[in-house]
């Protein structure tokens, strides 16, 4: 297989693991930035890589719009594409879809919708938003969905739960027969690369690997089905999506106990889309092994920086002679270098540099708090760090 995952510890629910990719590998739990149109805004490639970030995530929709599907296959996948030789996740472009466009029409067989750029007319339906997921040539993709919106009655939940478990059935059917047809389809160099990187080269064909999605909106019983079902039609990966819509917390977390007993312990978890540094370390509680979020970085573009003493705003006044660093437990390159006063001041005159800096500090805070999560898992005191975790307010 080209896809592998392997659990190195458990700490009650908790798992410390890893994924091997046809890009790399990847330690989990992960949190992973988002590079929404193929660039985590304002950050190089080679700073994401001295962050330590493992695995981006990209929109499907995004790319889809712009530049191309067939420009990105063109120019060898994305990774290629965007110089980032490390594994990279597209979502299946459903959630853009119905949170971004204007006038969409869902059927059956797909959704019509407008593009938010210039309003032309396009289409997605299972099979269409698979072959542009193999267009763009991401490590992992994810199957066709219908995000509930919320609140949504019970009926009209259930009915949209339905009809996201026979899209995953038409996703899955036009992966398997459309997955050689991936950029990157067994390229040598790619195997070869691998090897040197030292992972087991793959025995099978080296290509994609398809994830399914669980719904069932905030119904417990629906979500039990929902995984229920998906994992009957058997993937490599399972994500549980249409969570952190505009629920209360708990909600979130019985939903995702519910959906999770369901999941086979031997596969990996994806929760879509999620949450502060305090969720995803008690998400990991309850056996997630993937996240992502655009947190980090949209906050940081607002001047909203996460740190071991609390969140800071850094536009406020009181730090405008503050010589002392961001964070002084962190040791990314903004806090070891510049002070809360710089950063202030930059953030006040909205220069370019502000956002690239705040941004850098905060994907450092949440992959420096994934890596002590893996850490504790591994030493068996994942128990201790939950209660000891000063959440930032
Ligand atoms: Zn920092």
């Amino acid at each position: 297989m080209s896809f592998r995952f392997q659990i190195e510890a458990r700490d009650d629910k908790a798992r410390a693991g890893r994924l091997f990719t046809p890009h790399g590998e990847v330690q989990t739990p992960v949190f992973m930035p988002v590079g929404t149109v193929g660039t985590v805004k304002g950050v190089p490639q080679d700073t994401l890589e001295e962050l330590g970030v493992q695995i981006l995530l990209n929109n499907t929709y995004h790319l889809y719009l712009r530049p191309g599907v067939a420009m990105v296959r063109q120019l060898g996948g994305v990774q290629r594409f965007m110089s980032w030789d490390h594994p990279i996740l597209t979502d299946s472009g459903g959630f853009q879809v119905f949170s971004l466009s204007d006038l969409r029409k869902v059927t059956e067989e797909g959704v019509t919708f407008r593009s938010h750029l210039d309003g032309s007319s396009h289409f997605f339906s299972p099979e269409s938003a698979i072959a542009a997921q193999i267009g763009l040539g991401a490590d992992i993709i994810m199957a066709f969905d219908e995000c509930t919106e919320h609140p949504a009655e019970y009926a009209r939940t259930q009915a949209s739960m339905e009809m996201t478990l026979r899209w995953a059935a038409r996703s899955k059917k036009y992966f398997e027969e459309h997955k050689h047809e991936v950029p990157w389809f067994n390229d040598p160099a790619l195997a070869k690369r691998r090897l040197e990187r030292g992972t087991r080269p793959g025995t099978n064909d080296q290509t994609q690997t398809l994830f399914g999605i669980v719904q069932g909106g905030m119904f417990p019983d629906l979500r039990r089905e929902s995984a229920r079902r998906t994992v009957e039609l058997d993937f490599l990966g399972y994500a549980i999506g249409g969570l952190s819509v505009g629920e209360p917390r708990p909600m979130t977390h019985e939903m995702v106990d519910a959906a999770i007993r369901f999941l086979p312990e031997d596969k990996p978890r994806y929760l879509m889309g999620v949450g502060t540094p305090e969720e995803i370390v008690h998400y990991v509680a309850q056996g997630v092994d993937m996240m992502d979020c655009v947190l980090p970085t949209r906050a940081a573009r607002h001047g909203l920086l996460f740190t071991s003493e609390g969140r800071v705003t850094i536009k406020n006044a009181r730090y405008a002679g503050d010589e002392s660093p961001l964070d002084p437990n962190c040791g990314c390159k903004v806090c070891v270098r510049y002070s809360r006063a710089y950063l202030r001041h930059l953030y006040a005159s909205n220069e370019l540099l502000a956002q690239a800096l705040n941004t850098v500090h905060n994907l450092a805070y949440y992959l420096d708090t994934m890596r002590r999560v893996r850490q504790a898992i591994q030493l068996g005191e994942f128990a201790n760090f939950l209660s000891g975790f000063r959440a930032p307010r």
